[in-house]
């Protein structure tokens, strides 16, 4: 791949995704400025980085202003589980509002290369299956997931803005559901949820009746997409949808899940959250087509695997037997 000793700008690095991107483009050979407030970040996802000459780590809300000099810039900043996101809203539609602006103005002095991570959630409850790119989506403006999702389609309106009125080179990436390790162990989200309950022998929680639907896509598969989406020509703008099209019910998942980890939990039903939606599932024929045949290529039950070894050192239980 092109682009040695480029300075790349990545906000959100000290996620959960932006760690792992991080991490290739320091093994490329990168320079590397990684930008977070560690709101659900945090210096232990970076600290096999910290004395790498390649990586530089800046604490700094994308709210505000922020000047520097780079070629790239990954935009990642965004808490992006729902227990996070709903926290504090109003401060989440602001990172991806503002956040935007001034990654964008940013790319406009800099005349940087910008890539949005926006999200699946812009379909909102989709009408329309499995998602194309030109789906336009089924969005409650004013339910509780509209900070995030409203916050990331005013975030693409805005790069499609600043690209057709001051020419900037956008890429705009909207990822599906995404897991792995350093995914925040309370980050509430259904793979980190399910795994660290199975662990602990509690209850796995599945909201509804667990018929709804996601398909899930190890973090090196979109890591790898996201590398290869940036290095597109100029005027490959997207929306590119990234993420596994296998799809599973949450009913499916906690099975597997349980297998996996031999444990003897029990399910639990609980309401279903509101506006949560009932299927979700990418088509990826343009990511294939655009990215050389890029397709993910590790299964749930293998990247579940990896998972629940990392939730086992997290959570002090050691390595299994069984697993690795
Ligand atoms: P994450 O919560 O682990 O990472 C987000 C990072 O952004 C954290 O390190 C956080 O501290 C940082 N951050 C939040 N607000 C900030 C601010 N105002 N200023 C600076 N830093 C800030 O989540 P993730 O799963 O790694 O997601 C990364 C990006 O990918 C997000 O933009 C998210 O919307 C998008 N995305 C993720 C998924 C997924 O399934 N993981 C799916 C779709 C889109
Ligand atoms: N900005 C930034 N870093 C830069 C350049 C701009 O953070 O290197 C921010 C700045 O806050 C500005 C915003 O990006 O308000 C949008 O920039 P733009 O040039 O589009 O607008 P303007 O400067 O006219 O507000
Ligand atoms: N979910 C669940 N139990 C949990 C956490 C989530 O059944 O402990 C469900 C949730 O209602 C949703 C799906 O799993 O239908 C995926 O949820 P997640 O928060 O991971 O992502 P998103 O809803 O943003 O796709």
């Amino acid at each position: 791949m092109s682009g040695v000793n480029k300075r790349v700008l990545v906000t959100g690095g000290a996620g959960f995704i932006g760690s792992h991107l991080c991490e290739r483009l320091v093994e490329r050979g990168e320079d590397v400025l990684c930008v977070d407030n560690y709101f659900t970040g945090s210096r232990a996802n970076i600290a096999a980085l910290l004395g790498d000459p390649g990586f530089e780590v800046l604490r700094h809300d994308i709210t505000f202003p922020l000047y520097v000099e780079v070629d790239r810039i990954f935009n990642l900043a965004c808490p992006a589980s729902p227990v996070h996101y709903q926290h504090d809203p109003v401060q989440t539609t602001k990172t991806s509002v503002h956040g935007a602006i001034n990654a964008l103005g940013l790319a406009k002095r800099t005349k940087a290369r910008i890539l949005q991570a926006s999200t699946s959630e812009v379909y909102g409850d989709p009408v329309e299956h499995p998602q194309r790119e030109m789906y336009w989506g089924n969005v409650n403006p004013i339910g509780l997931r509209a900070c995030y999702d409203e916050g990331k389609r005013c975030a693409e309106t805005l790069f499609f803005d600043y690209h057709r009125q001051h020419g900037l080179d956008i890429k705009v990436a909207r990822i599906f559901n995404t897991y792995g390790p350093r995914m925040h162990p309370s980050d509430g989200r259904v793979v980190s949820n399910f795994v660290v309950q199975a662990l602990r022998g509690e209850p796995i929680t599945i909201y509804g009746e667990g018929s709804q639907t996601r398909s899930f896509c190890y973090v090196d598969d979109l890591v790898e997409a996201l590398l290869r989406f940036m290095e597109t020509p100029v005027g490959e703008c997207g929306p590119l949808n990234l993420g596994n099209p296998a799809e599973f019910t949450i009913r499916e998942l906690a099975e597997l899940v349980l297998r996996l980890t031999d444990s003897r939990s029990r399910l639990e039903f609980r309401p279903l959250p509101s506006d949560d939606p009932r299927q979700r599932c990418p088509d990826i024929r343009r990511a294939t087509g655009l990215l050389d045949g890029w397709v993910p290529v590790t299964p749930l039950e293998e990247g579940l695997a990896r998972t629940i070894a990392y939730f086992r050192i997290a959570l002090g239980l050691g390595p299994a037997r069984t697993l690795v």
